[in-house]
């Protein structure tokens, strides 16, 4: 539990805690969770609405590791993603670390298409073998909505991936923990350290006054937010890259959701399009295409009506049964961030570095936030850290006093379409 320390020559609104976490995305949240259930008394602070960095805007795809599959190979360190479908689907059951019953699910399967081109076969083709089992190739009578009587050539497959809501994935993991979640004023958070580089504690300015906060152990899980959070503390490793992606929109009158890679005809690594569906927050029972892969990743390069008209001509030629005339365009900058890595490699798991009383983590993708919460509870128990169990129940709602709840943040669609 959370408890205050104040005495006659402290400010009254001193706390202490086992853990605090900064960011309240998806990486934060599932940690808070995992660390109530083991009895830590764990906190997050949250600058902004949760989840409104990377996780509301990501596609919400569960996958498996296609991309190293598409290479052919599954080395060790692609089996850690390997295994998130299974770990999230018991998870999903209520059977899993977190209890995610009752997270709406936008597709129970993700969809991979290889046009037909030589090369995009070959790729799709030692993708299955790597993927052995969880890719099955699909006969047409097996197609899902979207594709029927689309007469494609090619091939598609069903995955083991799925997709979820994000917005409903953060509200359920906020639910049970709303007392402990703050929203705070980032720009008046301070760090005191000790001479050997240990935080002592934290600062922050509140509806109250200024807050004092200790504990056991600092964590940050503020994706793009580390970087400055790093520099704030002084500290220069690890340090963070992003990479910006240029995100397509399209509302449109289509009746069935689309969720699907489309393979392309070149060498590279990444699908051509990466589409899912999210609900039209306007016009229930249509959807909103978001639409990421090369498109994206090569957009960032693009103005933003380049880019919509390029996603016109991509889509158009992907889909051509599909009727664009009414459908509004629009899209977006947002960055991807992880750990800079020798040689700009890009993680492969999700990334904990512990020093000190700190540790510094990023997911690196939705779906390895379950490793991502593993590592953390792992190095904790290294450290021999354990709940300081105590009743101060008090304090809790004086700190609930202090600082509001920060509410879930919505898709950027949300506000384009508006
Ligand atoms: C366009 C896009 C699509 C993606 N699609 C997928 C996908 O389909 N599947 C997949 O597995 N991965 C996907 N990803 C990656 C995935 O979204 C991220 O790896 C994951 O969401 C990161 O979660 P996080 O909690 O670490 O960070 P974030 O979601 O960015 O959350 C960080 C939180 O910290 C807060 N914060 C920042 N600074 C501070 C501070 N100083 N103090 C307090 N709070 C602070 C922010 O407001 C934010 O709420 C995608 C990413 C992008 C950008």
């Amino acid at each position: 539990m959370i408890r205050s320390v104040a005495t006659d020559s402290q400010p009254r609104n001193t706390f202490s805690t086992d853990v605090v976490i900064i960011g309240g995305g998806i990486a934060g949240l599932w940690l808070l969770n995992r660390l109530r259930q083991q009895g830590f008394d764990a906190i997050v602070l949250e600058k902004s609405a949760l989840g409104s960095g990377q996780t509301i805007a990501s596609q919400g795809i569960i996958h498996g590791g296609l991309k190293y599959a598409l290479s052919g190979v599954l080395s060790p360190a692609s089996s850690a993603i390997a295994a998130m479908p299974e770990h999230w689907r018991r998870c999903l059951e209520g059977q899993g670390d977190v209890d995610l019953r009752g997270c709406r699910i936008l597709a129970p399967h993700y969809f991979m298409w290889s046009s037909g081109g030589y090369r995009s076969r070959l790729k799709t083709f030692l993708g299955s073998k790597a993927l052995r089992g969880r890719i099955d190739a699909l006969s047409a009578s097996k197609y899902p909505p979207f594709f029927h009587n689309s007469d494609i050539s090619g091939a598609l497959y069903q995955l083991s991936d799925f997709v979820v809501d994000t917005p409903s994935l953060i509200e359920l993991l906020a639910a049970p923990h709303r007392d402990r979640i703050f929203k705070i004023d980032a720009d008046t958070l301070k760090a005191s350290m000790t001479d050997s580089g240990q935080i002592k504690s934290l600062s922050v300015q509140s509806l109250t006054g200024a807050v004092q906060i200790t504990a056991q152990r600092y964590v940050l899980c503020a994706g793009e937010g580390n970087g400055a959070l790093l520099e704030m503390l002084g500290i220069s490793d690890p340090s963070m890259q992003t990479r910006p992606l240029h995100m397509v929109t399209v509302r449109t009158a289509h009746p069935e959701p689309v969720y699907v890679h489309c393979i392309g005809d070149d060498f590279g690594m990444t699908p051509r399009l990466t589409v899912t569906s999210h609900p039209d927050p306007d016009h229930e029972g249509r959807w909103v295409w978001y639409v990421g892969g090369e498109l994206a990743e090569s957009g960032v390069r693009r103005s933003s009506e380049e880019q919509q008209a390029e996603g016109r001509r991509q889509l158009g030629e992907a889909f051509p049964w599909v009727d664009f005339g009414s459908a509004q365009w629009n899209s977006f900058l947002v960055s991807r961030a992880e750990p800079r890595l020798p040689n700009l490699q890009r993680p492969d798991t999700a990334y904990v570095n512990s020093q000190q009383n700190l540790l510094v983590t990023w997911p690196t993708k939705l779906a390895l936030t379950p490793n991502l919460s593993d590592s953390v509870c792992a190095e904790l128990a290294r450290q021999q850290i354990k709940p300081q169990a105590q009743d101060f129940d008090e304090s809790m709602s004086t700190l609930a006093a202090c600082f509001e709840f920060p509410g879930i943040a919505k898709p950027r669609w949300d506000a384009l379409f508006s």
